[in-house]
C-alpha cells in the first residue's frame, strides 16, 4: 500500500486536468499572442482559464496575472510593489516570521537593496496578532505581506483585519494564498487584499503555473520584462496547456470545497489516534483556526527525518515541513518563529491529506505509528547511551 499524505508539497493532478492539458497541448499549440487562427484558438483557451480562475476567487478576469507558480507570484507582488512605490517614499516591507521562503528570502533581498523590513512575530499558536501590525506599520510602509494559510502547520491568518489596517495606513496588502486556495473559500473581495498569490500544483493543476491576482488600479512594476503578455505585467509566452489545466482545477476546486469537510474529519481522526496511541506527542499550531487537511505533530525524543524515512519504508509519504527544507536537518523556521522549544522544531512531522485520502489509509498510519515510534525511540536512546 502506498499512501500519500503530503498534499501541501504537491497534489496529484485531477484526471480532467490531465485530459485538458493533453488536449490543448495537442490541438491548440498556437502562440496566444499570434493574430492568426492558431493563435486565437490558444488565446481562447487562455481566456477560459482566466475566467475560471477569477470565478474561484470572486475576481475579474482582467485582474489575473498568470505566472510560473507561487514563488514567481510572491516575487512579483513584493518586488513589483516595492519598486513601484519607492518614488513615493514608501519603502518599508512588513511580513511575518512564518512565511514561505518565496516571501521571506525576497524580503531579505529587498532589505539588501535598501528597503527597511519588519518581521512580525506570531503567537505559539502560529497566528499573527493584528495588534502587532498596528504597532509596526508606519507611514513609509509600501507593502504588508502575510500568508493566508501556513504550509507547515496550516494555521489561517486574520487577513481581513490585517488588510484593513494596511489600507488605513495607505499601504498595499499581499497575501500568499498558495496553501488556502482549493482548501477553504478564498474571496479576494471578502479578504480585502490588493494582491494574492496562488500556485496550480497545490490543488490539482500542473506544476509550473500559478497566478498573482492584482486588484484593479494597483501600481506594480514588472519583474519579468520583455513582451506585452499579461497586460504587460508578466512578459513571456504563456504556458497555455498547463494554464488550461489550471482553469479546470479551479472549476473542480470550487465544486469540491464542500467535500473538504470529509478531509477534515479524516485529519481529525488521524490526529486523535496519534495523540491517543503514541505517548509524547503534541499538535503544533492552533487547532481551531487552520485549513482542513493539515496536522503538524511533534514526537518527543525523535529526529523527524528518521520517522519520515521509517514511514516511507512502510509506503507512507509525509513531510518534515516545507518541501524545500526536507533533505536537510535544519530546524523548521515556522516552528521556531512560533517560539516552540528547540527539540520540537526538529521532531515534528506534517501530515497533509487530500481529496483522495481514505479512512483505510488513516487507519493504516495510525496502526503502524506506535510501534515505529517506539522502535526509533529505543534506537535513539541506545545511540545516545553509546556516545
Ligand atoms: N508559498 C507557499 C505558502 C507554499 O507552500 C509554496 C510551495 O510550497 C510556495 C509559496 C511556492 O509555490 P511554487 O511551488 O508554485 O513556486
Amino acid at each position: 500500500m502506498r499512501i500519500y499524505l503530503d498534499h501541501n508539497a504537491t497534489a496529484a493532478p485531477y484526471p480532467a486536468v490531465v485530459e485538458a492539458v493533453s488536449r490543448v497541448l495537442r490541438d491548440s499549440f498556437g502562440n496566444a499572442s499570434s493574430v492568426h487562427a492558431f493563435g486565437q484558438q490558444a488565446k481562447a483557451e487562455l481566456d477560459d482559464a482566466r475566467v475560471r480562475l477569477a470565478d474561484l476567487l470572486g475576481a475579474e478576469p482582467s485582474e489575473v496575472v498568470f505566472t510560473s507558480g507561487g514563488t514567481e507570484a510572491d516575487n512579483l507582488a513584493l518586488r513589483g510593489a516595492a519598486e513601484a512605490l519607492a518614488p513615493t517614499g514608501r519603502r518599508r516591507v512588513i511580513t511575518t516570521g512564518i512565511e514561505h521562503e518565496a516571501v521571506l528570502v525576497t524580503a531579505r533581498a529587498l532589505e539588501r537593496a535598501g528597503h527597511p523590513v519588519t518581521i512580525l512575530p506570531v503567537g505559539t499558536g502560529g497566528i499573527v496578532d493584528p495588534s502587532s501590525l498596528e504597532e509596526a506599520i508606519t507611514d513609509d510602509t509600501a507593502i504588508v505581506s502575510v500568508m493566508h494559510a501556513n504550509n507547515e502547520v496550516g494555521t489561517i491568518q486574520p487577513i481581513a483585519s490585517l488588510a484593513a489596517m494596511a489600507r488605513a495606513h495607505g499601504a498595499l496588502f499581499h497575501t500568499d494564498a498558495v496553501q488556502s486556495v482549493g482548501k477553504i473559500p478564498v474571496s479576494v473581495r471578502a479578504l480585502g487584499v490588493d494582491l494574492l498569490s496562488l500556485s496550480g500544483h497545490k490543488f490539482g493543476a500542473p506544476k509550473g503555473v500559478g497566478a498573482l491576482w492584482v486588484r484593479r488600479g494597483v501600481r506594480l512594476s514588472s519583474t519579468m520584462t520583455g513582451g506585452k503578455q499579461e497586460r504587460s505585467r508578466r512578459a513571456g509566452t504563456e504556458n497555455v496547456p498547463a494554464l488550461a489545466g489550471l482553469g479546470v482545477a479551479a472549476v473542480i476546486a470550487r465544486e469540491s470545497l464542500p467535500s473538504m469537510a470529509k478531509v477534515a474529519r479524516l485529519r481529525d481522526e488521524l490526529e486523535e489516534q496519534i495523540l491517543a496511541r503514541v505517548p509524547g506527542t503534541a499538535v503544533n499550531g492552533d487547532r481551531a483556526c487552520r485549513v482542513p487537511n493539515t496536522t503538524n505533530i511533534s514526537f518527543d525524543g525523535l529526529e523527524a527525518e528518521s520517522l519520515l524515512i521509517a514511514l516511507d519504508l512502510e509506503g507512507v509519504a509525509v513531510s518534515t515541513g516545507s518541501a524545500c527544507s526536507s533533505g536537510s536537518l535544519e530546524p523548521s523556521h515556522v516552528l521556531r518563529a512560533m517560539g516552540l522549544p528547540h527539540p520540537r522544531t526538529r521532531n515534528s512531522l506534517r501530515f497533509s491529506l487530500g481529496p483522495t485520502t481514505t479512512a483505510d489509509e488513516v487507519a493504516f498510519v495510525a496502526d503502524r505509528l506506535p510501534a515505529l515510534v517506539e522502535k526509533l525511540r529505543r534506537l535513539t536512546a541506545t545511540a545516545a547511551a553509546l556516545r
